[in-house]
């Protein structure tokens, strides 16, 4: 029987919750009726995590283990759960359990009415700091003006995709993957179901500051060039405002009044200047660095071992 759904979940540093996790993707899964596998990608973790899915994978036919040879990053390790999975439906979901299992019941009734991506939409997140919460609110706010694309506010990555979605991703060929912006891209009929985001079951956010920012640039700078507009637009406006000072200045010495020193002025117009200038090379320098990373043309991934694939690859469960 052909897979009806594969569940990707990528894992970092999660040995405290990924054996629950396995647990209530099983009872879910089980009650659906799919046929289904379960891909977990090992994304460089340190800890136990490697062996715990290993034990699983021995024991459960429909369990698959992808080990990447470091961390490349979350992003990354949905992406190699697409290039492996072989389902009908693509399913993505967290390791920590905020994302409840059971949700993909009705995402899966979605699928079967007809819809080819379905997200989960966050109406609430539970025991995130507020730090988060904000930050997150704001960032999809400013994505959702700086883009075309159509990326749903308060969404992650939580979500179902059809076979013809994922084989559309599989052919996108960029380096710095912004998942739910690139879904957004390919379009097809989306809709949505509303969840709750839980606590986490157990560990720390494995998503500090450096890697939320990275994130964040990811997600702007492959959806929006806008960024680099604004070097344009300032540029515009400075010499418009500089040109009407430049009057001021002329008409001063002409008629000779406020001719002070005037030292204070010119370091702070300087400073603003210098200021702005090296902020928008910053801006290019986000750019640039992006492009290098498509030339050099290097995998995305590198896996490190791969278990339970042998005996879909054999033809034997098919
Ligand atoms: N993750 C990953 N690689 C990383 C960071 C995170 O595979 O470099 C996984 C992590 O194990 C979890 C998911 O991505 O399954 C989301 O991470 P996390 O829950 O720490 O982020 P948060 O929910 O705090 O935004
Ligand atoms: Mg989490």
């Amino acid at each position: 029987m052909a897979i009806g759904c594969s569940i990707i979940v990528p894992m970092f540093n999660e040995e405290e919750v990924i054996r629950h996790t396995y647990t209530r993707l099983k009872q879910v899964m089980d009650f659906s009726g799919e046929k289904y596998e379960i891909i977990f990608v090992n994304d460089g973790s340190a800890d136990r995590t490697a062996e715990i899915v290993e034990e699983i994978c021995q024991r459960d036919s429909d369990v698959r283990l992808i080990q990447f040879s470091r961390n490349f990053g979350h992003q990354i390790a949905i992406s190699a759960g697409m290039d492996y999975a072989a389902g009908q439906s693509i399913v993505i979901i967290d390791a920590d359990l905020q994302d409840p299992p059971e949700v993909i019941l009705e995402m899966l009734d979605k699928w079967k009415e007809g819809y080819e991506v379905v997200y989960g939409k966050r109406v609430k997140r539970k025991g995130e700091s507020l730090f988060k919460k904000i930050t997150a609110l704001m960032f999809y706010r400013l994505l959702g003006k700086l883009t075309q694309v159509d990326i749903p506010l308060d969404t992650g990555d939580f979500r179902l995709i059809d076979r013809k979605v994922c084989d559309v991703l599989k052919g996108l060929k960029e380096k710095n993957r912004f998942v739910r912006g690139l879904v957004g891209w390919a379009g097809f009929r989306q809709t949505r179901v509303e969840y709750v985001r839980e606590e986490r079951f157990a560990g720390v956010t494995k998503y500090p500051l450096r890697k939320m920012l990275r994130f964040a640039a990811d997600g702007i700078t492959s959806f929006s060039h806008k960024p680099l507009k604004i070097a344009s637009y300032l540029g515009f406006v400075l010499s418009f405002s500089s040109f009407i000072y430049l009057f001021i200045v002329l008409l001063q010495k002409w008629l000779e009044f406020g001719m002070v020193p005037g030292w204070a002025s010119i370091v702070a117009i300087n400073l603003f200047f210098n200021g702005i200038v090296l902020m928008l090379l910053g801006v290019m320098g986000e750019y640039i660095g992006r492009i290098y990373d498509e030339t050099k043309d290097r995998p995305l991934y590198i896996v490190r071992e791969k278990l339970g694939f042998e005996l879909e690859e054999a033809g034997i469960s098919g």
